[in-house]
């Protein structure tokens, strides 16, 4: 094996600015770079020019499709190959061919993607555009090299059918309302303000013979039944342990084919529950961010079945042991380099910082609902509000030192008055280093200060990391723009700046929370503050078309009243759709699997108690077994029927919002009840008669 150079390999299939200052005439070299800095659209004559180096450089490479590469609203990604082929001449040689207008616009089908009445109201068609900012790049699978253009999806009349419209507009408002906080500072050179995001995401690794024998996690993504192994992780010698030859065979491939796509894989350990793990790469601007998530996760899926494995990314493939999140990392910064996260070395930028962090938390107490929805999905259902992490209820954790900052400003009267503690004297001394401390971190806060960046730690495993990100821009971009629209007419800023810190800070302290985010006492505490705890991703879509939501992303034009809408109807579709699924996968593996081998077993027994009786022992022990075997049997029949029952009630009804609440309050509930006695007569039946692979083999045999 020759030796791997991660210089050489880094990025080498990607269409980088590297690649096209190589390849592009000066004039088209330039113009490219003022649309990606600066916004706006490429003349046809350029993107002709784009289009023909691109392809040259993607058939060099051995491609031979393109696609253009979308978000719709399904959480995944989208693409539809197309070969560079074209009508050969008469002499029958045919020369591959891109143009700059397929290059930038692409009109797939839109009727087969969910739209949420988008689609009663509007026309089916949709079409796709460049998202100039994000690079094409060539992804190696089994179909060959294809050319992946990423873009946005959106309906003829512009309505966004994705998850990236929303969020490059979000981007746009945020650096628009940041711009003028810094500018009021001084820093008047910056000209644009960009959202970075570093997202660290976790996954499960089984071994795909076990995955293949279990229906659940083939048309699921998770376990709808088992018992508890007798090992989970109560050891904790799973969490940065020694990653096992197979695994560490299947991150090195995986880093190696994230690197070659210019993706900055950098950390990977094990993680909490046995076969958990988590890979994280270095931050960037957040549409980057989000494609590529949506790239490592499929990497992901797609090197695990190289090495004979799948990977899970489901919230909570296993009940009782640890559940999979994406920490989101979040920043802002100036094109001059100033995160406005970073609480600075100069008392200016120490006053700025407290103004951001005034701001955030106005923002996100404004909002917790908002926020909360941004990372609902139907899988982390099972996280959020469960009894696991972290709650469903948002609030944020500063960190000592800072909450310590944060109390004292809010019990200062004047804006002139000084900081005990010797900490911080307005306008004269600087605030203290908040370098994170790794002792003291809060790791069950869902929305963490870390020293220059915020970490949205509720978002789940499996979705996109798009809407978090939308949403925590756009909040953020309302709680600028007021305090901008204030300051930028007052008559004296410096006063003006401690007055509103002090009113926001004093306004939303109840957001902050630095104490333990899993206790029950917190619950109560939360509802004293009455701080929002919406327990399941159906009760949060609602917080989508609140009045003010709808201001708020309609003032930025984010998302439009009917986008939101739709948003909010393909949340309940979804969650139907996904639960009915459920139930019928766990019918199916009742009825054909577990009913005929426990009857099986029970008939050993059965000759088992006759044998002995002939022989003159009386078989209390087998007896009692096949008692309970019986009325344990009997439980899950009555449950299956019971939940059948239910399914077909479920699929009579047409409204999409109370069939998505039926499923939850109704088959949830039923499913549960069939489990229940399902995993007590896996703790009695013969292993061997089981009739697909525990807790134990799959999470232990990876
Ligand atoms: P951990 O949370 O495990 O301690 P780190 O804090 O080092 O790990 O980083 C976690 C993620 O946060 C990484 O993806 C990293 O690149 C990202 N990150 C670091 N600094 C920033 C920042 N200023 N803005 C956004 N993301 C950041
Ligand atoms: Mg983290």
């Amino acid at each position: 094996m020759g030796k791997l150079n991660v210089e050489e390999i880094f990025g080498m299939n990607v269409f980088t600015l590297g690649k096209m200052k190589e390849r592009l005439p000066k004039d088209a070299f330039r113009e490219v770079t003022k649309v990606i800095e600066n916004g706006g659209e490429l003349s046809m004559a350029t993107a002709n020019v784009v289009a023909k180096a691109m392809k040259d450089w993607a058939v060099e490479n051995g491609a031979t499709h393109y696609s253009h590469w979308f978000q719709p609203l399904t959480g995944i990604t989208a693409e539809k190959h197309d070969a560079f082929v074209t009508n050969p001449d008469e002499m029958g040689k045919m020369i591959m061919e891109f143009s700059g207008k397929e290059l930038i616009k692409g009109e797939p089908d839109a009727s087969s993607f969910p739209s949420g009445g988008l689609r009663a109201t509007f026309e089916a068609r949709g079409y796709t555009a460049w998202d100039i900012t994000s690079p094409a790049f060539l992804k190696e699978a089994s179909t060959g090299k294809i050319l992946c253009i990423p873009t946005a999806f959106c309906s003829y009349t512009g309505e966004a059918l994705d998850k990236k419209t929303p969020l490059l507009r979000s981007m746009e408002a945020i650096s628009e309302q940041a711009l003028r906080i810094v500018h009021l500072f001084g820093n008047t050179s910056a000209t644009k303000v960009t959202a970075s995001v570093g997202a660290e995401q976790e996954y499960f690794l089984i071994d795909a013979d076990n995955y293949k024998k279990r229906k659940d996690l083939i048309f699921t993504g998770r376990t709808l039944f088992g018992a508890p192994a007798p090992k989970g992780q109560e050891m904790e010698d799973h969490y940065f342990g020694v990653i096992r030859e197979r695994v560490g065979a299947f991150m090195k491939d995986l880093n190696e084919e994230l690197w070659k796509v210019g993706i900055t894989a950098k950390t990977q350990h094990n993680e909490v529950a046995p076969a958990q793990h988590e890979l994280a790469p270095i931050y960037d601007t957040a549409n980057i961010a989000v494609d590529h998530n949506q790239l490592v996760m499929e990497t992901m899926k797609r090197v695990a079945v190289k090495h004979n494995m799948r990977c899970l990314l489901h919230e909570k493939p296993y009940a009782g042991v640890n559940g999979s999140g994406k920490h989101d990392n979040w920043s802002i910064t100036t094109d001059n380099g100033v995160n406005l996260l970073d609480p600075g070395d100069t008392p200016n930028e120490n006053i700025q910082f407290l103004l951001v962090l005034a701001c955030i938390m106005k923002a996100v107490d404004t909002h917790a609902d908002l926020l909360r929805q941004s990372a609902s999905d139907v899988g982390n259902d099972h996280r959020l509000g469960a009894d696991e992490a972290p709650p469903a209820i948002i609030s944020i954790f500063l960190g000592e030192q800072l909450e310590d900052v944060v109390k004292q400003l809010v019990e200062t009267g004047a804006a002139t008055s000084v900081i005990q503690g010797g900490k911080l004297e307005t306008g004269v001394s600087t605030l203290p280093d908040f370098e994170k401390d790794a002792t003291d971190r809060n790791r069950t806060s869902p929305f963490a200060f870390t020293g220059n960046k915020f970490e949205f730690r509720m978002v789940g495993s499996a979705d996109s990391i798009a809407a978090p990100n939308t949403t925590l821009n756009a909040i953020v971009a309302e709680a600028f723009c007021e305090a901008a629209d204030r300051l930028e007419g007052a008559a004296d800023f410096e006063m003006a700046v401690h007055d509103l810190i002090k009113e926001y800070m004093t306004e939303h302290q109840r957001i902050i929370f630095n104490g333990n985010g899993y206790s029950k006492e917190w619950v109560k505490e939360a509802e004293k503050r009455g701080l929002p705890n919406i327990k399941s991703t159906i009760e949060a879509a609602g917080t989508l078309t609140t009045e003010k939501a709808i201001k708020l992303f309609k003032k930025f034009g984010i998302y439009t009243e009917t986008e939101l809408a739709s948003r909010e109807e393909i949340t309940y579709e979804t969650y139907a759709k996904t639960i009915n699924i459920e139930a019928l996968t766990m019918i199916d593996m009742a009825g054909k699997d577990i009913v005929p081998a426990v009857i099986k077993y029970s008939k050993m027994l059965a000759e088992t108690v006759n044998a002995s009786k002939a022989a003159g022992v009386e078989p209390v022990a087998q007896i009692a077994i096949l008692r309970e075997v019986s009325d344990l049997l009997l439980e899950m029949q009555t449950a299956q029927k019971a939940l059948e029952q239910v399914e077909k009630q479920a699929g009579e009804m047409t409204n999409t919002k109370e069939r998505a609440f039926f499923y939850k309050d109704v088959v949830v509930p039923a499913m549960e009840a069939l489990r229940k006695p399902a995993d007590a007569l896996e703790m009695i039946v013969d292993e061997d008669m089981w009739p697909f692979p525990t807790y134990g083999e799959l999470m232990f045999e990876v």
